[in-house]
């Protein structure tokens, strides 16, 4: 694992049944979750890591340990259509409340049994999409983890998660990989790949497709100074290659290169844009209209 290595001492003296790692998207909560979960099954973890050889870390390596469910918001409903919001409900959560059949596996009914290891570990990856009557249903195995099964609650804001999971809950910081660690470990990247980056080694990783997006925003951002068929023809660009987690960040971050008012308007923009994306308004209309705005920030006519 890249960073993190106080963290993973203290991961490895924690004796709670539930705990929390708080930390921006992307800083690697998911692999310290894993991390600690293959610790826990280990059958002879070598100081503070994982012997790496045992069945169960072989398990681990092979992405089929038995022990380890990952719960995290769907994005699809069963029928298909795109959920209007991300949410863990309580379908997911029991058998018995999912009418729908929506879920394969429910966190109570995969508890019931007994590790095939040391101890199930159930990460909840966006401890925040937990809504009430999920979290609810989660209480008593938190607070009495059957089996001896451990709860991992992954969150970018705390503040977002139900506070009777949080009071139950041992709380760990995930704080940003320092730039001479990042580079001790993934050496030559760009300097922009790692300013972007700002310590979450997940987008290092993914230098690539960071690399990609930046082109693609710079070429937004040059096109809209100039002719306006040209600013739409790479708004249309822009939309072909957007996602939904990285452009809108790559896009901030190339705007802090604009003089501070032109900033301004151009973040109000880009905020209106994915709004309106997820109002599922029509996304051609969106981005040639995200393309005038930004003109219009820059002061640029027609
Ligand atoms: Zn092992």
């Amino acid at each position: 694992m890249i960073g993190h290595q106080k963290l993973q001492r203290q991961l490895a003296q924690n004796e709670a049944h539930s705990l929390i790692l708080e930390g921006t998207a992307q800083i690697g909560r998911r692999v310290l979750a894993q991390w600690y979960a293959q610790l826990l099954n280990c059958k002879s973890p070598v100081g503070n890591q994982p012997c790496g050889l045992c069945v169960s870390c072989r398990n681990f390596a092979a992405g089929t340990h038995p022990d380890v469910l990952v719960v995290s918001p769907k994005e699809e409903t069963s029928t298909g259509k795109k959920a209007r919001s991300s949410i863990i409900p309580i379908s997911a959560i029991s058998a018995s409340h999912d009418t729908g059949k929506d879920h394969e596996i429910h966190v109570l009914d995969w508890l019931e049994t007994a590790a095939r290891y040391r101890h199930k570990v159930v990460i909840v990856d966006g401890a925040s999409f937990l809504n009430e009557s999920a979290a609810n249903a989660l209480l008593k195995s938190v607070e009495e983890p059957p089996h001896a099964a451990r709860f991992v609650f992954i969150t970018e804001d705390i503040s977002g998660v139900i506070p009777t999971i949080v009071s139950r809950s041992v709380r760990y910081r995930v704080a940003p990989v320092p730039d001479v660690e990042l580079e001790r470990a993934l050496p030559e990247q760009p300097p922009r790949i790692l300013e972007f980056a700002a310590g979450r080694v997940g987008w290092v990783l993914q230098a690539e497709r960071v690399a990609a997006q930046l082109a693609l925003v710079d070429s937004l951002l040059l096109a809209v100074k100039g002719d306006l068929m040209d600013a739409f023809s790479a708004a249309d660009a822009f939309e072909k290659g957007f996602e939904r987690e990285l452009s809108p960040q790559v896009l901030r971050f190339a705007l802090r290169a604009w003089p501070m008012p032109a900033q301004v308007g151009a973040d109000t923009a880009l905020t209106r844009a994915v709004e309106a994306l997820e109002r599922y308004a029509t996304p051609n209309l969106v981005f040639s209209h995200l393309a005038l705005e930004l003109r219009a920030a820059l002061g640029v006519s027609g």
